[in-house]
């Protein structure tokens, strides 16, 4: 049964200016239509804006720790409806329920962990090079956020990006992803619920092209906060210039994981699979090379093959899927395409093909793929496909490989599985990614740890812990002198050499 929904802006829920809708489905069946959104234009994110503009003096003279309390209500409440939220989010988005409970975990995590900043929200205080002079530098809120997310992890992405924003005493606009607008209206009628007030969130669902422009070029919008593909990022970050704003752009990655002759190869497998299958690949952190020493790369394709062979794929809903489906007909279509590319690139292990047996013909779903004996320089080894497709590439030399895991254009997550530590500590230094995990696949980011990467992967700023009050607050630096004359900073002061 399909539900109509609608933008929230200024605490009314409301449709498009325009009236106009679009609707989402499951990709794991088409003809199950999760709902009917408003197809809204820059008239509704003018409203959005404005509303977001006036909430902005009240929430930002809150106390933070009161903002903090907040943030507390809007965690215990989205635990309770973990389950509820779960279940939406594996029939709108596709990932396995199991996964979509870790989703939404991951948003009540940074919930929690941004709470607790409301107390902490730590400044500078040094001393002042005068005497009888105090100097700080305390954190302020900017202004209105716009934040712009995509569909692959519906919940968490909005969770780590507007909960350190309201914690730091801003508002915001956001837009979902087209594909997953469900997921985002639900969770904020919950934070609304929990207590943020009227004005403070507001959401705008439609098109990249209508809503995402128009939140960007805004003059009103101080910041924006993007994750998505890197092409998109960069056209962001082009238009947003313009009005000079602050902008944090999380993209796109091709993460390797790099198996040593001396792995524990049992291990080595679980976390594979975990990493490369799960969610279907579409994680931006997913593991799409392999990276495997010569001496056991034969060996190692043979038993993954085995343990993909057994993957059983379905709706996510089903306790038996091991692997869901991918977004929409559109990702088939685009996996399809790499996966010919690999055919003349490299040896096909299995997969390769959209699967359309039964009834998997209903959704959009592709065959777990692996790809062996790959040059590292193969497209299929350094483009971001995001489906279910590994690449396995031989390496016979740590320099090799470490040039390797660096060659491509994204430098986000990258793991190396060894019980050497010196190697261990080398990939840690060597491997130019913002993410490293050692005897770990390339997936299990913690909320307070900063997120994000290097290269085109990002322009710099992180996500989450400490790294993402910095992105959402202004620093001020507070001089105050308390000697009762002038005294001028560099020129009342002698320098200790000077006598
Ligand atoms: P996308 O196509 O770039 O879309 C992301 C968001 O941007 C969507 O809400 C989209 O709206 C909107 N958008 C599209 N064009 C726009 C424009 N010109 N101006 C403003 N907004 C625009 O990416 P996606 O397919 O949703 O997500 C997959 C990508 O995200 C992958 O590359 C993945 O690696 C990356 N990702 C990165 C991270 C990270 O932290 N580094 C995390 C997760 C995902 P519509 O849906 O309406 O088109």
């Amino acid at each position: 049964m399909s539900d109509t929904y609608r933008n929230l802006i200024g605490g009314e829920w409301v449709d498009a200016r325009s009236g106009a809708t679009f609707t989402s489905v499951s990709p794991a069946n088409h003809d199950d239509v999760v709902g009917d959104f408003p197809a809204s234009g820059p008239a509704d994110v003018d409203a959005a804006v404005e509303a977001a503009r006036r909430a902005f003096p009240a929430w930002s003279l809150m106390p933070a720790p009161k903002r903090g309390e907040i943030l507390f209500r809007v965690a215990r409440l989205l635990a309770e409806h973990k389950e509820e939220l779960s279940r939406l989010m594996t029939r709108e988005m596709g990932k396995v329920l199991t996964e979509a409970r870790g989703d939404v975990q991951e948003a009540i995590d940074v919930a929690y962990y941004m709470a607790g900043e409301g107390r902490r929200m730590f400044g500078q205080t040094v001393p002042s090079e005068m005497p009888d002079k105090f100097a700080m530098a305390i954190r302020r809120p900017i202004g209105v956020v716009g934040i712009i997310t995509p569909w692959n992890f519906p919940v968490a992405i909005p969770g780590w990006k507007l909960f350190p924003a309201l914690i730091c005493g801003n508002t915001a606009v956001i837009k979902p992803a087209s594909d997953t607008p469900a997921c985002m209206v639900r969770f904020i009628e919950l934070l609304a619920e929990g207590g943020i007030p009227d004005g403070v969130i507001n959401v705008v669902t439609g098109s990249g092209g209508e809503v995402g422009n128009a939140i960007v070029e805004h003059p009103d919008v101080r910041v924006i906060s993007f994750t998505g593909h890197t092409e998109t990022g960069v056209e962001i970050s082009t238009r947003a210039a313009k009005t000079l704003k602050r902008v944090s752009l999380e993209l796109g990655g091709k993460n390797p994981i790099v198996v040593w002759e001396d792995a524990d190869l049992d291990l080595v497998l679980d976390s594979v699979i975990w990493s490369a299958f799960g969610t279907s690949g579409q994680r931006c952190t997913a593991a799409s090379r392999l990276l495997v020493h010569r001496s056991i790369h034969d060996e190692f394709v043979s038993r993954l093959r085995d343990r993909v062979g057994r993957l059983v794929l379905g709706d996510g809903l089903e306790d038996t899927t091991d692997v869901g489906p991918v977004i929409n007909d559109r990702a088939v279509e685009k996996i399809a395409s790499y996966a010919a590319i690999g055919r003349d690139e490299a040896e096909l292990v299995i997969g390769g093909e959209p699967a359309r047996e039964g009834a998997l013909a209903k959704g959009s779903f592709f065959q777990p793929t692996i790809f062996a004996n790959a040059r590292g320089d193969a497209r299929i080894a350094q483009e971001e496909i995001f489906g279910p497709v590994a690449t396995v590439v031989p390496v016979d030399s740590w320099e090799q490989t470490v040039e390797i895991v660096n060659s491509v254009k994204y430098g986000l997550s990258s793991s190396l599985f060894t019980r050497d530590i010196n190697l261990a500590f080398r990939s840690i230094r060597d491997f130019d990614t913002g993410l490293g995990y050692v005897n770990h696949g390339t997936i299990g980011a913690e909320a307070h740890l900063p997120f994000g990467g290097t290269k085109a992967t990002g322009n710099g700023h992180r996500e989450v812990g400490q790294a993402a009050l910095d992105f959402f607050s202004e620093w001020k630096s507070v001089y105050i002198d308390y000697s009762g004359k002038l005294q001028r900073a560099q020129i009342d002061t002698t320098f200790v050499d000077e006598g």
